[in-house]
Order: C-alpha cells, then sequence, then structure tokens
C-alpha cells in the first residue's frame, strides 16, 4: 500500500536493485579515456575548417562503461520480462528459433550487392516468404521491400496511384475511417490526396450507407483497417470493396491487425487491392525497442503490375534473380520505382519464414484463434468494473477496448496506465484510437498464459476501483519506478535533445531539465 512504504531516500539514491544512473557526461570525465588516439599527423586538411579541436567525449573504463549501458538497459520493460498489452502493436513472444535462422552468416552476413550467383538461397528464402504471404492473403503479387507498415501504406497507395494514371484518371480524394492510425491519413496526404473521414456506426464498425452515399468519381482508394483499431471485425468488408471497385476507386486495407484473422480469413477473397503486414506484429520478431520492421504489401492482381523494383523471381530452371530494372522486355515494366535501396529487411524475412514454417497451416490459424480467444477473456474479465463500449455488440477480435467512462472526477486513463507500471507492466494503447474517449486498448496476444492473464486482469481490476472510488494516491502514480510523473506535455513540445557542459560554477542544468521528474 502506498501510504505505508517509507519514502526515506538511500543514500545512493538506488532502490533495491534499481540503480540510479547518471548521464554518461556527467560520469565520465574528460581527462580519463580507454582509448588512447595516434597524434594526429602533420598535412592539409579537408575538412575545410570544420575540424573540431575536442571531441569533448566522457571517458570511461570498460567497466564503467559497461555498467552505465547495462544500468540503464534495466529500466526498460521488454517482451521477454513481462505482459505487453500495447494495443494494435501485437507484442508478442519472439520464438528463439527465429533468432537462431536469422544468425545463420548465409543470411546475416551478406551483401546486397553480392554476385546474384552466391545468394541464391538467400533469393530463394525472400521468394518463399513472398509466396506464403500471398498465400496466407488470397492475393496475387507481394512488394517485399518496404520497411515498416507505414512505408506498406506509402508503397500501396503509390500502387493505386500508378494504376489510376495508367487510365488517365486522376482521383483526388482518399476516405479513411474515423478510427483509423495516425499513418493512413499521414500517407494518403503524402501521396498528394486530400481526405476525408467516413463516419463510425455505434457499434464501432465503418457506416456502409455513408460510405457508399460519399463515393464517387473523385475518390482514388478506401482505406479501412480490418479488424479495425477498435478490436472490431469489419462484417462488412466485402459489401465496402464491392462498392467501392464499382465507383471505380480501390481498397487499401491496414493488415496491422491481422493477426487476429491469419489462417482464418483471406483478405483476397474480401476484395482488397493492398494491404501490408507488419511482419513485425503478426509473425513476431522484435520491434518497439531494438528490432527494424518489415512491411511487405500484398496486391491484387490490378494492382501487382504497379508493385515497386526489386522483386525475387524464379526461373523456370529453379535458379533466382533479383529482378532489378524496369527494362523493357522484362516482366515488369509497369513498377511505380523504387521504396529502398536495396531488397528489404533480411533479417526480419528469414525470422517471418521460420515463424510461418514453424506454425504450419493449423498453427497459424491457431495463433489467431488464441489471440481472440486471449482478448475476449479480458474484455469479459473487466467489463463489469470498466466500461467496455462495444462489448454489447458482441466478441471482440484480438484486442479489448475500455474507456474512462465512470471514473472519479478527475481520474482518467492515464492514471490508469501510470499505476500499471507500479503493478510492473507496461501500460496499454492509450487514449487511441480516438472514436472512444479515454480508450484503452487492450492486446494480449496469444502468448500470455491464463495464469499470466489473471494476473494482469487482478491488477487492472484493482486499479480501476481505485479510480471509480477517486483514490488520490493513484494520482501519484508510478511511485515505484526510477521516476515519477513527467510533465509529459513539456517533454514533447520542448524536448531537451542535447547535453550543454556544466559551467566551470555549476550554473547549467544541463540535460535532463524536463525530465528530472522524481
Ligand atoms: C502499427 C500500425 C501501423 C504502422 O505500422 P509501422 O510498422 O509502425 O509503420 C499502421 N496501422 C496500424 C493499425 C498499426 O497498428
Amino acid at each position: 500500500m502506498a501510504g505505508e512504504v517509507s519514502s526515506a531516500p538511500t543514500v545512493t539514491g538506488n532502490r533495491a536493485l534499481m540503480l540510479e544512473e547518471p548521464l554518461l557526461f556527467e560520469i565520465g570525465s574528460r581527462d580519463q579515456t580507454g582509448v588512447d588516439f595516434e597524434p594526429h599527423s602533420e598535412g592539409t586538411s579537408r575538412m575545410g575548417g570544420l575540424e573540431r579541436d575536442s571531441l569533448d567525449l566522457p571517458g570511461l573504463s570498460e567497466p564503467e562503461a559497461v555498467r552505465h549501458y547495462t544500468r540503464l538497459s534495466r529500466q526498460n520493460y521488454a517482451i521477454d520480462l513481462g505482459l505487453f498489452p500495447l494495443g494494435s502493436c501485437t507484442m508478442k513472444h519472439n520464438p528463439r528459433l527465429n533468432e537462431k535462422m536469422a544468425r545463420l552468416p548465409g543470411f546475416a552476413d551478406i551483401h546486397p550487392l553480392q554476385p546474384q550467383e552466391t545468394v541464391q538461397g538467400a533469393l530463394e528464402l525472400i521468394n518463399k516468404l513472398a509466396f506464403w504471404l500471398i498465400d496466407l492473403t488470397g492475393m496475387h503479387g507481394v512488394a517485399m521491400s518496404p520497411k515498416a507498415g507505414a512505408h506498406g501504406e506509402l508503397c500501396g497507395l503509390l500502387c493505386i496511384r500508378a494504376a489510376l494514371e495508367a487510365r488517365g484518371d486522376a482521383r483526388q480524394v482518399v476516405l479513411v475511417p474515423e478510427s483509423a492510425h495516425g499513418t493512413n491519413p499521414a500517407t494518403a496526404a503524402f501521396c498528394g490526396y486530400r481526405v476525408e473521414n467516413i463516419p463510425a456506426t455505434k457499434t464501432g464498425r465503418v457506416d456502409l450507407e455513408a460510405l457508399k452515399a460519399r463515393l464517387g468519381p473523385d475518390v482514388a482508394a478506401v482505406m479501412i483497417t480490418n479488424p479495425n483499431t477498435c478490436g472490431l471485425f469489419e462484417p462488412d468488408m466485402k459489401a465496402i470493396s464491392d462498392a467501392v471497385h464499382a465507383a471505380g476507386a480501390f481498397v487499401y486495407c491496414d493488415g496491422a491487425n491481422f493477426n487476429a484473422i491469419v489462417g482464418k480469413v483471406r483478405p483476397g477473397d474480401l476484395g482488397v487491392d493492398a494491404m501490408h503486414i507488419n511482419l513485425h506484429k503478426t509473425f513476431s520478431t522484435p520491434h518497439g525497442g531494438g528490432g527494424p520492421g518489415s512491411g511487405p504489401v500484398v496486391l491484387s492482381e490490378a494492382l501487382a503490375p504497379y508493385g515497386p523494383l526489386p522483386f525475387a523471381a524464379k526461373y523456370p530452371d529453379g535458379s533466382y534473380k533479383m529482378v532489378e530494372e524496369e527494362t523493357a522486355g522484362e516482366e515488369h515494366p509497369d513498377a511505380f520505382g523504387r521504396m529502398v535501396a536495396f531488397h528489404g529487411q533480411m533479417g526480419m524475412f528469414t525470422r517471418a519464414l521460420t515463424y510461418i514454417l514453424s506454425h504450419g497451416a493449423d498453427g497459424l490459424a491457431q495463433v489467431a484463434e488464441d489471440s481472440v480467444l486471449n482478448a475476449n477473456y479480458i474484455l469479459r474479465s473487466l467489463e463489469d468494473v470498466l466500461d467496455a463500449p462495444f462489448a454489447f455488440s458482441g466478441p471482440c477480435m484480438h484486442e479489448a477496448i475500455f474507456s474512462d467512462k465512470g471514473f472519479a472526477e478527475g481520474f482518467s486513463t492515464i492514471d490508469v496506465a501510470k499505476a500499471l507500471i507500479d503493478e510492473g507492466f507496461h501500460p496499454m494503447t492509450m487514449y487511441f484510437p480516438l472514436v472512444v474517449h479515454g480508450a484503452m486498448l487492450v492486446e494480449p496476444t496469444e502468448t500470455e498464459s491464463k495464469a499470466n492473464l489473471d494476473q494482469f486482469i487482478a491488477a487492472l481490476r484493482s486499479i480501476a476501483e481505485r479510480a471509480k472510488a477517486g483514490d488520490q494516491a493513484l494520482k501519484a502514480a508510478p511511485i515505484y519506478a526510477p521516476r515519477r510523473r513527467l510533465d509529459e506535455t513539456l517533454a514533447a513540445r520542448k524536448p531537451v535533445l542535447s547535453y550543454n557542459n556544466p559551467a566551470p560554477d555549476g550554473s547549467s542544468t544541463g540535460l535532463g531539465a524536463h525530465f528530472g521528474g522524481g
């Protein structure tokens, strides 16, 4: 209980084995270093006067440097430490087999400019993964190179624009539901489209009639997330696609939530023209703390000819080739261009293919089933104590949405999130999607045991009861973390990102003026 804990500070500032850690610049001294540089040779500089006299690097011994970063790493939360219920992010366990495969030298130690005959295995892997992504989605082609979900959205919309331009059709508008991830309208605007919102129904789904009423010759595409960001399946998806196609437009599906339907539903059967797959969500692979993203885009027959270069093609003699050029006579004369310098994220491809092959078709379907089961377990276990705005309309998909309705005056979602930190959990996604006031989007994923879910539910239940009762102690949370609440607005609006050497008299505050909460 908060009130019973003595707040007497320790001499060191450390708390149990949670160690305080100053900035590197504050612990290092400039006259101490682990490296001796050669005295630099005389000669004419080609730096154009930009060379520095002193780098002012903090000097530390090896154990000091190792301890600095190890201590900082202990202040991080990770999926390897516990449940990470960040809705829309699919923070699932990363099987170590994936890591083992990704580190095989034939995949890890190759260079994108190596002669193609020396990397046939890597090209085969990219081609195989492409095959399975097409198979799982019921689509026609796939662009493998986009490097994250948002990059995939850009790729998909560029394909749509190229297809429209090819038929001499300059449309200006992209329709996006109110609940969409911010990357959807951002992508459409970046591609030069005007973004208009599609309203939602009371059950949190796209309003089909409103959408139909808005379709017309100026609409290039509709971007829909399915399952949507309220964690709900869009049952009208086929009717939406049919209406969009009848109006001469394309259907972009944000596939970030594919985890809920992988192995169960093929977006191609629902009339989708383009969909990115976040390999780093659905197919495990570490993200949100180090690992890169990867966002291949599956394409319908209508859009596949416009997909970007390069791609790994298989030839009748069994060899593989990275098709790099849009030369006449090559397979791909209509490519809109190129997304990235090389071929995408090899390590992520290796992890994703390992994940797919080790699960098999039945295993992937079970991923979807268990992720949905876990989310519904959380929804039904907490709906008596937390407002669940769409629970009346039936089961959710792989994430459960709650709101702060019913909390005592002055209490909001942020208080729940901060209290979860004290309970040892990473907070859920907060205040997203925007269509739910004070949203709390909880995505447990299929890799949590019932015991873990029960512990999380008990923690969230107790916090929700305190928020409803107006327990003022909740306002102080987190009290056990290395820092108290930060001034998040100030930190976001005026981030202090550089370190100023303290003046000799110690008057400068250096970095951290806005972050030194506790
Ligand atoms: C994660 C996510 C994205 C963006 O994917 P990134 O890989 O982070 O660029 C887009 N839409 C939704 C619904 C998401 O959850």
